[in-house]
């Protein structure tokens, strides 16, 4: 324990010192523990590994459910594109409707 780190800190230290999450002097301190530390070293490489397995396995799975969520909110924009036309044209023909109506009403009543 040269670094001044025991054993239980620096196991405790090592998941965020794999996902690379520890500050440099803390990362410091680690390496220095692990170089002289057989034990530790092996949870690291236990950790690591892990790590490794974990990221190849995750990105993957994140990335199909992203275009998943895209693909949804794609159909969800375009249904609301088609009902906002719809709806749109409805308004559009009934007032249409209405003020042709009117214009023939009017042209009635001017002849
Ligand atoms: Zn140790």
């Amino acid at each position: 324990m040269k670094s001044g780190l025991s054993c239980s800190i620096v196991q405790d230290l090592l998941p965020n010192y794999v996902e690379k999450l520890t500050h440099a002097e803390t990362d410091k301190a680690v390496e220095e523990h692990l170089e002289s530390c057989k034990k530790c070293r092996e949870v690291y490489k236990a950790l690591s590994a892990d790590v490794i397995a974990h990221k190849k396995s995750v990105p993957m799975k994140e990335l199909n459910f992203l275009k998943k969520i895209k693909r949804t909110r794609l159909l969800a924009a375009l249904l609301s594109i088609v009902l906002a036309l719809t709806f749109s044209y409805l308004l559009y023909s009934s007032e249409y409707k209405y003020t042709s109506d009117k214009g023939v009403l009017s042209a009635a009543i001017t002849d």
